[in-house]
C-alpha cells in the first residue's frame, strides 16, 4: 500500500485540518529534504571502499540508470574502485523456477558466513525482468534469513534493457560490492539458456541446480548448460525423495563423463543436499572451496578472470554500438520502412542491412 504520504487526499486532509483547526499541523513523518544531494564520485569511492552500505546502494542505482549523465558518474566510480576489486569468491548459481534457488541461497549464504566470516553479496541476472516489470531473482523477501544478516547485501536483478545490457550491469555491481569488502558473491539466475551463459562469463565457479524428476532426468537440459557447470546438485534430497535425487545423481555423473574434460582441469562433481532441511550443505561448500583451491593452484583462476575482462571488453563495444545504431534518430524509422520492404519482398535482408548501415555510417562521419 502507499504511504499516506504520496496520497494527494491525505496531503488536502492535512491542510485542511490544519487550517480548520486552526492550528498549524505538521506532519512528524514528512521528510523536511527528501532528495538528497548527489554525493561526488569521490564521495562515492570513499563511501564504497570505507564499507558504507548506502553509499553501495546508491552506486548501483546509478550503474543501472539509463540516464547518461547517471552512467558518466557511474563509470568513473567503477574506474576508481577497480583497484580495490578482484579479491572474492564469485559463484554463479543457476536453476529453473521452482529449483529451490531463493531457499539454497538463504542456507548456502548463511552458512558460509557462518564458517569463513567475510561478507556476502548476492546479485541476480535476469532479463525477463523486463518483460514481467521488476525481477523476482535476488528478491530479498525470498531469502529471510540473508535478508536481516548484517553481512549481506542482496540486490535483485538490474530490470531495463538487453540481457547484455543487464549483464554489464551485475559484472559492474560486481566490483563496486568486492570494492566495499564484499569477499563472497552470488549471482542467481534463472536456468533457461542465454542468461547462464552471461552469469558463467562473470564467475569462478558456476553451480546448477536440479531436481530429481521422474522419468529421464537429463531431458530438458540443454548440454550447454551442463557442460558449463564446475557442479551440479541436486535439491530436495529429504523425506521420500532421497532415493530419487540419488539416482538422479548418479544420471548426471554418467552423463558429465561423456563431455569432454573441461579446460581447467576439474571434474564436475554432482551432490545431493536439501537447501529447506539444510542436509548436505557443508558438502556444497566444500566442493566449491576445494575447486577454488584447485584453480587457484593451477593458474586456471586468474587465467579465467582474464579471459573473462577480454570478454567484457568486446561485450561492452558491441552493446554500445548497437545502442548506438538502433537509437540512432535517423535509422529508427528507416528501421521500420527497410523492414516492410524485406517482408513484401522487394529487397534481399543483406541489401536492406547495406542500406541501413551505410545511412548510419554517413550519419556518423557527420
Ligand atoms: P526458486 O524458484 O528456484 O528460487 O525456488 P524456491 O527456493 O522458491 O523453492 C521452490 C519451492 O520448493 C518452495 O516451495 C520451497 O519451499 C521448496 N523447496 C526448496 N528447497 C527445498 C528442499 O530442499 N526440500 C523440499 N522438500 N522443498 C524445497
Amino acid at each position: 500500500m502507499d504511504h499516506p504520504e504520496n496520497n494527494e487526499e491525505y496531503k488536502g486532509l492535512q491542510v485542511n485540518a490544519g487550517v480548520e483547526g486552526g492550528v498549524s499541523i505538521v506532519n512528524p513523518y514528512r521528510k523536511k529534504n527528501p532528495r538528497k544531494p548527489q554525493p561526488t564520485v569521490s564521495e562515492f569511492v570513499e563511501g564504497i571502499v570505507k564499507g558504507d552500505i548506502t553509499m553501495l546502494s546508491r552506486a548501483v542505482t546509478l550503474v543501472e540508470s539509463v540516464k547518461p549523465e547517471h552512467q558518466v558518474i557511474a563509470q568513473e566510480v567503477i574506474e576508481k574502485c577497480l583497484p580495490y576489486s578482484g579479491n572474492s569468491v564469485r559463484v554463479g548459481i543457476s536453476g529453473v523456477p521452482g529449483a529451490g534457488k531463493s531457499t539454497s541461497i538463504d542456507v548456502f549464504g548463511t552458512y558460509v558466513l557462518e564458517k569463513k566470516g567475510g561478507k556476502l553479496a548476492v546479485l541476480a541476472i535476469d532479463p525477463s525482468s523486463e518483460r514481467t516489470k521488476g525481477s523476482i531473482l535476488g528478491d530479498k523477501t525470498r531469502m529471510e534469513h540473508l535478508a536481516v544478516h548484517p553481512k549481506a547485501f542482496i540486490r535483485p536483478s538490474p530490470s531495463a534493457g538487453s540481457l547484455g545490457g543487464v549483464a554489464r550491469k551485475t559484472r559492474e555491481t560486481i566490483i563496486l560490492c568486492e570494492a566495499a569488502g564484499f569477499d563472497k558473491i552470488f549471482v542467481e539466475t534463472v536456468g533457461v539458456g542465454q542468461s547462464e551463459t552471461a552469469c558463467h562469463s562473470m564467475v569462478d565457479f558456476f553451480l546448477l541446480i536440479q531436481l530429481a524428476g521422474t522419468g529421464d532426468e537429463l531431458q530438458g537440459i540443454k548440454r550447454g548448460i551442463m557442460e558449463m557447470a564446475d557442479g551440479i546438485v541436486i535439491n530436495k534430497a529429504d523425506g521420500d525423495n532421497v532415493e530419487r535425487a540419488k539416482l538422479a545423481a548418479s544420471q548426471f555423473r554418467t552423463a558429465l563423463h561423456m563431455f569432454p574434460a573441461p579446460d581447467s582441469g576439474w571434474t564436475p562433481e554432482v551432490h545431493t543436499y536439501s537447501g529447506f532441511y539444510n542436509i548436505g550443505v557443508d558438502k556444497v561448500w566444500d566442493m566449491i572451496y576445494r575447486y577454488i583451491d584447485f584453480v587457484k593452484l593451477n593458474g586456471w583462476f586468474d587465467y579465467r578472470r582474464n579471459e573473462q575482462s577480454k570478454y567484457w571488453m568486446y561485450e561492452s563495444i558491441n552493446e554500445q554500438l548497437r545502442n548506438s545504431f538502433y537509437q540512432n534518430t535517423l535509422i529508427e524509422p528507416m528501421l521500420a520502412e527497410e523492414e516492410a520492404k524485406v517482408l513484401q519482398g522487394k529487397v534481399t535482408s543483406f541489401v536492406a542491412a547495406k542500406h541501413l548501415l551505410d545511412a548510419y555510417f554517413e550519419d556518423m562521419k557527420k
